[in-house]
């Protein structure tokens, strides 16, 4: 059989047609967007339509969309140029939560350890669901910037952006979000969604890696991480990569046309593995909220099993799947989100997460699960559990 692929929320394939519509700009329309000729031209317009594309898409088209190298960088700009370069002195408060992506969580130590910053972390449920109680309490003090991700990539929970962006909004805190999971699959209506910064990277919805982008609200004030040319309006130096800009744009556009048929597909799968492990192999947990999550996401914690001995296993039968966070190679010790959602340590190193996408059958899920059944009872013996 071939090699089955279950591991969506680590990255996608790239969309043949994405493919399509990058190549000119590789290599005939390779001019720079800055330069005031016919080939910077025909870039800089390819980079516009491709800034209107995703901004009128996500009904945004008023405000403004700076291109990056991707989420990480994106989730950094927002942190860093809410924040500012300081006096050295620590005058902003980021409140953030302890389920967030190493983007954000990883930046926020930093900037506690640079004392550029003083970090406050919101309350989450068992289901890794941030508390509105607990924001509202932490906004009693002043705070520079509160940042939320919306959809987990290691559990899959959705959390309410925009009611929480709403108790933001009303006593006047800029809002930001890690939205990099959640663009592929959810709606996004800008207008509605009390968020001032916005961070999504491309590659995992069927676009190029090394592309992202920051959708900010015209008031935001945010100060360049990258110095150098004007590109980005002076947010963000350096000449535009404007054929993976290309590719982004028109992976978003198909991810959005698509949107309701590819979920519907997605939710089934999805489904069919989370009842089927849940009812067929004992000693299994779902983390994550049950309901409230991505449409292609199930994540588990089995007793009795380390995740990376089922991710090795697993890859050695045919199947791609992840125990955590892709950023977690190498290193396997439990994983910070699921300690927070208060599942103990030795369950927690049991951890499996697979997700599924546009190109998965209900042949390979059926297939898979029979495996990973197989796979847990034999692991499970040879280390006498019972
Ligand atoms: C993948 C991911 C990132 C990082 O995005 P890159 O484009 O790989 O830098 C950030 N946040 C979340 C939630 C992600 O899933």
């Amino acid at each position: 059989m071939d090699k089955v692929y279950l591991d969506y929320a680590a990255t996608t394939p790239v969309d043949p047609l994405v493919v399509d519509r990058m190549l000119p700009y590789f290599a005939n329309d390779f001019g720079n967007p800055s330069s005031l000729h016919r080939f910077g031209q025909t870039a800089e317009s390819a980079l516009e339509q491709s800034r209107k594309k995703i901004l009128d898409l996500m009904n945004a088209g008023s405000d403004n969309l700076i291109f990056t190298s991707g989420g990480s960088e994106s989730d950094n700009l927002a942190l860093k140029g809410c924040i500012g370069w300081g006096d050295g002195s620590i005058s902003s408060r980021i409140i953030t939560t302890p389920v967030e992506h190493p983007a954000i969580a990883a930046t926020c130590d930093f900037l506690e350890k640079e004392r550029r910053a003083e970090i406050s972390k919101l309350r989450v449920d068992k289901y890794g669901c941030i508390e509105e109680e607990s924001l509202i309490s932490q906004l009693n003090q002043q705070a520079t910037l509160v940042s939320v991700i919306w959809a987990n990539n290691e559990i899959g929970t959705v959390n309410d952006i925009q009611k929480l962006g709403r108790i933001c909004r009303e006593r006047g805190v800029l809002f930001h979000t890690d939205a990099v999971q959640a663009v592929a699959y959810l709606d996004i209506d800008w207008q509605q969604l009390n968020v001032d910064l916005m961070s999504f990277g491309a590659h995992k919805f069927y676009g190029p890696k090394g592309v992202g982008g920051l959708v900010v609200r015209k008031s935001v004030r945010l100060i360049p991480q990258h110095t150098g040319g004007s590109q980005e309006n002076a947010l963000r130096a350096g000449t535009e990569n404007v054929s993976l800009i290309v590719g982004m744009s028109t992976a978003y556009e198909i991810a959005c046309q698509n949107r309701k048929k590819t979920n519907e597909h997605l939710v089934v799968l999805r489904n069919q593995i989370i009842e089927e492990v849940l009812s067929n192999i004992p000693g299994s947990h779902l983390t994550g909220h049950p309901e409230k999550r991505l449409p292609n996401h199930a994540s588990f914690v089995f007793e009795g099993v380390i995740g990376q001995d089922l991710v090795i296993g697993l890859d050695m039968a045919g199947f791609a799947v992840s125990s955590g966070s892709a950023c977690k190679v190498g290193n396997p010790s439990a994983s910070q989100i699921l300690l927070a959602i208060g599942i103990p340590e030795d369950l927690a190193r049991g951890a499996l997460r697979v997700t599924v996408g546009r190109y998965t059958t209900e042949k390979q899920v059926r297939i898979f699960l029979d495996t990973l059944r197989r796979l847990i009872k034999d692991l499970r013996s040879s280390q006498g559990y019972k």
